[in-house]
């Protein structure tokens, strides 16, 4: 990476884009939406079951313009863009909230939330990890707060992290997707006796989406 290339990354102009791509949110309180999605390369939370491990690496994705970003999303009927990764908050953010913004598209993030928030957004959905735990700037402004439930420890851990996120706050445990068979019965049963969550399954997954 040149010299302009780092200062262009560093105020947020370039970020190492993964993908883009219109789809449906499978997952949370927006599941079933219509969303156009931006997935930011590079990750160090090392989740074991993630499944976007080609995600992890930055330097394999290509350092892309913000505004060249902006105008793919223009090419798409949505009002809502979601900035997925990867971890999003391991890059300035502000520039890319910045322009969708202006355009008026609701920007979503979805993030570990362990790293320091930049850009501006409609909602955040905050998905904690044990392996590099958020911060308390991004769980005091986090929208919603989605626990993966991979074994029956990951409950207590949903509870904690529940309690450090504002009341209105929704709540959802999510089945690890590899374990689902297994742990759904135990989630069902969580969220019968503990009315407060709800359940997000990874439906694009079952619709074949990206
Ligand atoms: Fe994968 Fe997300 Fe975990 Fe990063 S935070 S390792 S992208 S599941």
């Amino acid at each position: 990476m040149n010299l302009n290339q780092q200062d262009k990354l560093k105020n947020g102009h370039i970020l190492p884009l993964m993908e883009s791509f219109l789809s449906i949110q499978g997952e949370g309180y927006f599941a079933g939406k219509s969303s156009y999605f931006l997935r930011i390369g590079g990750c160090d939370v090392g989740c074991h079951w993630c499944d976007v491990k080609e995600s992890w690496d930055p330097k394999i994705h290509p350092l892309t313009e913000v505004d060249k970003i902006i105008k793919e999303v223009q090419k798409n009927s949505v009002d809502i863009v979601v900035i997925t990764g990867g971890e999003p908050l391991m890059w300035n953010l502000d520039y890319l909230c910045h322009r969708l913004n202006e355009l008026n598209f609701k920007i979503h993030l979805e993030t570990s939330g362990a790293y320091n928030l930049s850009g501006k957004f409609d909602w955040i959905c905050l998905s904690p990890k044990k392996t590099l735990k958020p911060i308390k700037e991004v769980q005091d402004l986090a929208n919603e707060l989605k626990v993966i439930i991979s074994n029956k420890n990951d409950f207590k851990w949903a509870q904690l992290q529940s309690k450090k996120v504002k009341k209105s706050c929704k709540l959802f445990l999510q089945p690890e997707w590899s374990k689902k068979q297994e742990i759904l019965p135990e989630i069902v049963n969580f969220v019968s006796n503990n009315i407060q969550w709800s359940i997000s399954l990874q439906t694009h997954k079952y619709m074949n989406l990206p």
